[in-house]
């Protein structure tokens, strides 16, 4: 016999389970049965694939046992089993990377901290709601030995050989005094027609019950063994279409993606003729709480003929779908395929692409609500396609949502397309970190002024990246506004003009600011504000920077150009100032303001302050 502590994160986390997550506790049962499913899914397979099973006379199967006298519900499968490593792996440590992630997001709300368990596999451990113990018996397929894991979930579990007969595993469980709701056999039933009914096995249920016998005066209690099938074992993406409801859609969704919401939509496809298959994928209406680590957990599980092949494989649909939950089952790709033929597999890349389509079809039919909850959850990975994924682009690009210079809230690029010059055919945008910075930014104004509309983007990290990648959308070319002239400005001469005309301020500015400024420049694109900056984008440096910023790496300074606004008081006046010190003041004023505008800081605060301060004194 050995003892173990459990890791401590998983410390937390019964913890969590036990005191947290009471409003919701019947989904234990929901994980179980998943576990177990999971379990006959690998041995399925097994015996598929490898000749050691081959012969073996298997039919897969959950069996859930109630027994009241001893206050025990039982969980038991002949699926693959685990060995004395696997259950310290298993169900010693939490091995995926994101439980710290779901630690962080608990909340302290109930309910929704109940949605949460399972997203990053700690599914077992909801047992612990309703447990006061916990025995897994249990033998992998293949091995000799087979052991038992006991914890009572408070930090410590103890592992010892015991003798069981073949391959599977048993879940005892000892329920709390004030759980025993989960022996009555009605409930447990209904639990399992909710969560479970379309599990692919059967799931048996197994209840003492009491029978009368004998006379109505000399009626005898008569105690009998029942056992039932208490679900439809049917996998539900086999069905036909017409025999499905949206409640049997939504429930299945609840169990291959351990969520308690209703999914945003989801898409069932048969596939007949040169290649078929079956897919049914959903939209969780709350993104993945991994979708933007590295490590995330891939939703697509592959079966090939209703068998269960892989759910760790990423290249099922793009890495930008990450967020979609579902099956793909193929009748074409062979039992035995390896990761490596599954990548190059022109089947599975068929079957992808068609996928990618029925996705975002779906996705373009969604409406009202749906269509907002969609936007604000999954919009930036949508932006990611756009950059990655050519073929669709286009689809993609009538998806994605931006906020514009003209209203609140989310526009789509047919909205500006309808409303804006149809003989120019530009989309104007800026990007940048803050959405109110970009609103008010000197930039913008003299499109304000002319009643132009430019989308402002403020997933600043991702719309650096792409946006310059789009291009056109239908014909109409994207131009990012702080890389072109301004709209209506002057003729050509009239500009050289006003330049020559300001041309000893503009060199006295130069001067006064020296390296601070790459070059300071007359312009047309201010209508209030005095001064405006401008990062050079003829610098090799400019696209790069962003890009540096992200990989962690120290970004080079951009030399920023100083645009002068020479229709402003300040301005006109300042071409008479004499006073040096004066005039070198209100230089770096007019450089921090506009740096401060476009949510820049200042390259001295200090000095900068006291600029200010000793300008005021004057007028004062
Ligand atoms: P998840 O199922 O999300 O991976 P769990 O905590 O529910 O997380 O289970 C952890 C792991 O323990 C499973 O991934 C599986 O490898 C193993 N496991 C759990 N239940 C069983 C079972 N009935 N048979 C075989 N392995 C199991």
């Amino acid at each position: 016999m050995s003892k173990h502590q459990f890791q401590t994160e998983i410390g937390q986390l019964l913890q969590l389970m036990t005191h947290s997550l009471y409003s919701n506790k019947e989904i234990f049962l929901r994980e179980l049965v998943s576990n177990a499913s999971d379990a006959l899914d690998k041995f399925n397979y097994l015996r598929l694939t490898d000749e050691r099973f081959k012969d073996e006379d298997w039919s897969g199967k959950i069996n859930i046992k109630l027994d009241k006298e001893d206050g025990s519900l039982t969980v038991s499968d002949n699926g693959i089993g685990m060995n004395e490593e696997d259950l310290m792996e298993n169900l010693g440590t939490i091995a995926k990377s994101g439980t710290k992630a779901f630690m962080e997001q608990l909340t302290g709300d109930a309910k929704k901290d109940s949605n949460l368990i399972g997203q990053f596999g700690v599914g077992f451990y909801s047992v612990f709601m309703v447990a006061d113990h916990v025995d897994v018996i249990t033998k992998k397929a293949g091995e000799d030995q087979a052991y038992k894991f006991s914890t009572d979930g408070q930090g410590e579990y103890e592992i010892k050989p015991v003798v069981k007969e073949s391959h599977g595993t048993v879940i005892y469980i000892k329920l709390k005094e004030d759980e025993k709701e989960f022996l009555d056999p009605w409930r447990v039933k209904e639990i399992v027609r909710k969560y479970s009914n379309h599990i692919a096995y059967p799931i048996m249920l197994h209840y003492e019950d009491v029978e009368f016998e004998g006379e109505e005066e000399e009626r005898k209690e008569k105690k009998v063994q029942k056992s039932e099938q208490i679900n439809e074992a049917t996998a539900l993406w086999t069905l036909p279409k017409s025999e499905l409801k949206k409640e049997d859609y939504v429930e299945f969704y609840k169990t291959i993606a351990h969520d308690s919401e209703e999914p945003l939509t989801y898409i069932h496809n048969k596939v007949e003729g040169a290649t078929e298959y079956t897919t049914l994928f959903y939209i969780p209406r709350t993104a993945p709480m991994d979708m933007y680590r590295a490590d995330y957990q891939p939703g697509v599980k592959l079966y090939v003929k209703r068998v269960f092949i892989t759910d760790d494989e990423k290249e099922l649909l793009p890495v930008y779908l990450r967020f979609v939950r579902g099956i793909i089952d193929s009748e074409d790709l062979p039992l035995n395929v390896s990761r490596e033929i599954l990548q190059e597999n022109r089947i599975l890349a068929n079957i992808r692409q068609h996928s990618v389509k029925k996705i975002l079809e779906a996705i373009k039919k969604l409406e009202g609500e749906d269509r907002d909850r969609f936007t604000e959850q999954y919009n930036k990975v949508m932006k990611e396609g756009i950059y990655m994924d050519h073929l669709n682009k286009e689809t993609l690009l009538e998806i994605v949502r931006y906020k514009s210079s003209l209203e609140e809230g989310m526009i789509s690029l047919d909205d500006y397309i309808s409303r804006a010059d149809s003989e120019k055919k530009e989309i104007y945008y800026i990007v940048g970190e803050d959405e109110k910075i970009l609103r008010n930014s000197p930039l913008l104004e003299a499109y304000k002024k002319a009643g132009i509309e430019v989308l402002i983007m403020d997933d600043k990290e991702i719309d650096t990246i792409v946006a310059p990648t789009i291009g056109e959308y239908k014909g109409w070319q994207f131009k990012d506004i702080t890389t072109i002239e301004a709209p209506e400005s002057k003729s050509e001469e009239e500009r050289e003009e006003i330049a020559k005309a300001f041309e000893p301020l503009t060199k006295k500015l130069k001067e006064a600011l020296g390296e601070e400024v790459k070059e300071v420049k007359v312009s047309t694109r201010l209508t209030e504000s005095p001064s405006c900056v401008l990062k050079d984008a003829s610098d090799p440096m400019a696209g790069m920077a962003e890009i540096f910023a992200q990989m962690g790496q120290e970004v080079p300074e951009i030399p920023l150009i100083l645009e002068i606004n020479p229709e402003h008081e300040v301005i006109k006046k300042l071409e008479k100032v004499e006073d040096e010190k004066l005039f070198g003041d209100m230089a770096h004023i007019l450089l921090d303001g506009a740096k401060l505008a476009e949510g820049m800081e200042p390259k001295d605060k200090v000095s900068f302050a006291h600029r200010v301060a000793d300008i005021a004194a004057k007028v004062l």
